[in-house]
């Protein structure tokens, strides 16, 4: 029966309930709002395949069999590519997999705005998975799905944390199916942020400026190298902050609300058992002056023969080029090492017990002088249209 000694040693990915025969394990929230495995030991048989499924358990370091190839990319269709994050890679490689007939799994925003993977085999419906959602998402039964998909001869391509997508390799581990139908994407991922503390956020954004009626993320509105996290309320009210100013995303980027595992995270390293890795390049000026820097392109990483015959018949989509892999991979930090945590996690969680979240944000995430000064400065130099050339100076290598 697998046993959580400490937070640090479950990413939550779910593998463990997806495979337990006797349905003992179910997943919950715990204190920081992030779901791990409880166990009924009533109806535990102590079978072990729990225990066998765990992608942290079992972690093995990747033996590359295949040289990997990198690309900078760019989609074609500028509706796709302004809901993407970066380059709207993801878009592409899903579209394939539907045109044979198959399935997608990715993650959505729910309309109560919460944030779990599901299934679409329609293209018109892989627009909910576009946008990167800063929140780990809750992945439920999706890991059973793709084994019936499989089974059914099935083409599936699962997107994910790198975490997510190595619970779902051990868990299809011993099963009987076509490796060749399976296409897995995994992103670069710094870390993922609390769901329950995303409920709260939702709730508190909600009693003061009204009902939500959308969110993004990352939205490119004020170009994608100041990309900022969008709010849209019933009332028509617009919320628009960066990284600098931005509550939501100066708690994710801090370290505060993210997963205790992502800080030991294994995971992260240039070698990967999916088909593809996609990631961010805002630094796209010094990779690749050919591709609109301020529209968004993906870094995408391929790892798999299969992948490359799936990219060579997809890009025909993207503008795009191919980039050797070690300037691809560059000082991209989140792919090889964990972000730090900010020092003051275990009192921000304490205090979101008894504090209102208002009260909570105004002590850890204030707005002094200086966030108001970033901001007013941010803004000045993407209306006058020289913050693109800041941020060429500042990501010179
Ligand atoms: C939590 C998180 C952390 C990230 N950290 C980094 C980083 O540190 N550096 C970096 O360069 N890029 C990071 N990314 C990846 C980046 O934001 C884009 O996903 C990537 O650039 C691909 O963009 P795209 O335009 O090709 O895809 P899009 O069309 O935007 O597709 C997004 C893909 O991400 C998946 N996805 C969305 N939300 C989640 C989620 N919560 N959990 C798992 N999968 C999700 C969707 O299913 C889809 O496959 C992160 C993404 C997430 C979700």
């Amino acid at each position: 029966m697998i046993e959580i000694k400490k937070a640090e040693v479950c990413c939550g990915c779910g593998a463990c309930m997806n495979v337990c025969p006797t349905k003992s394990i179910t997943m919950k929230e715990d204190k920081e709002g992030f779901l791990y495995p409880h166990i009924d030991a009533v109806t535990c048989v102590d079978c072990g395949a729990c225990e066998k499924v765990c992608p942290v358990v079992n972690y093995q370091k990747v033996v590359p069999a295949f040289e990997p190839v990198a690309a900078a990319v760019q989609h074609k269709d500028r509706e796709i590519l302004r809901q993407s994050t970066s380059g709207g890679a993801f878009t592409a490689i899903a579209e394939y997999v539907i045109d044979q007939g198959g399935v997608v799994f990715g993650v959505e925003l729910t309309s109560d705005y919460s944030v779990r993977h599901c299934m679409v085999d329609k293209s018109s419906d892989l627009k909910k998975f576009r946008n990167s959602k800063y929140v780990q998402s809750d992945t439920g039964t999706t890991y059973s799905d793709v084994m019936r998909c499989l089974k059914a001869g099935k083409m599936v391509c699962y997107s994910g944390t790198p975490c997510q997508v190595e619970g779902l390799l051990l868990y299809l581990e011993n099963s009987d199916y076509d490796r060749e139908k399976l296409v897995l994407v995994d992103i670069v991922c710094r870390a993922v942020p609390s769901p329950g503390v995303w409920k709260r956020y939702v709730d508190f954004i909600e009693k003061k400026y009204g009902a939500l009626k959308s969110v993004r993320f990352r939205d490119k509105t004020l170009g994608y190298q100041y990309s900022t996290m969008e709010v849209v309320t019933d009332g028509g009210k617009t919320l628009r902050e960066g990284i600098e100013s931005g509550k939501w995303l100066r708690m994710f980027f801090s370290g505060m609300i993210t997963r205790p595992s992502c800080a030991e995270c294994k995971f992260r390293s240039i070698d990967r058992r999916s088909d593809f890795t996609i990631w961010d390049c805002l630094n796209a000026y010094h990779v690749d002056r050919k591709l609109d820097e301020t529209l968004g392109v993906t870094r995408v990483l391929i790892h798999t023969e299969k992948g490359k015959k799936i990219f060579e018949q997809i890009c025909g989509d993207f503008d795009y080029d191919y980039v050797p892999v070690e300037a691809a991979t560059k000082n991209v930090r989140e792919l090889i090492a964990s972000p730090a945590v900010d020092e003051r996690r275990t009192n921000f969680y304490s205090d979101l017990k008894v504090m209102d979240m208002g009260d909570v944000l105004k002590k850890y995430f204030p707005d002094t002088f200086m966030v108001r000064a970033k901001k007013a400065a941010r803004r000045c130099l993407n209306v006058i249209g020289l913050d693109v050339w800041v941020k060429h100076y500042l990501r010179k290598e």
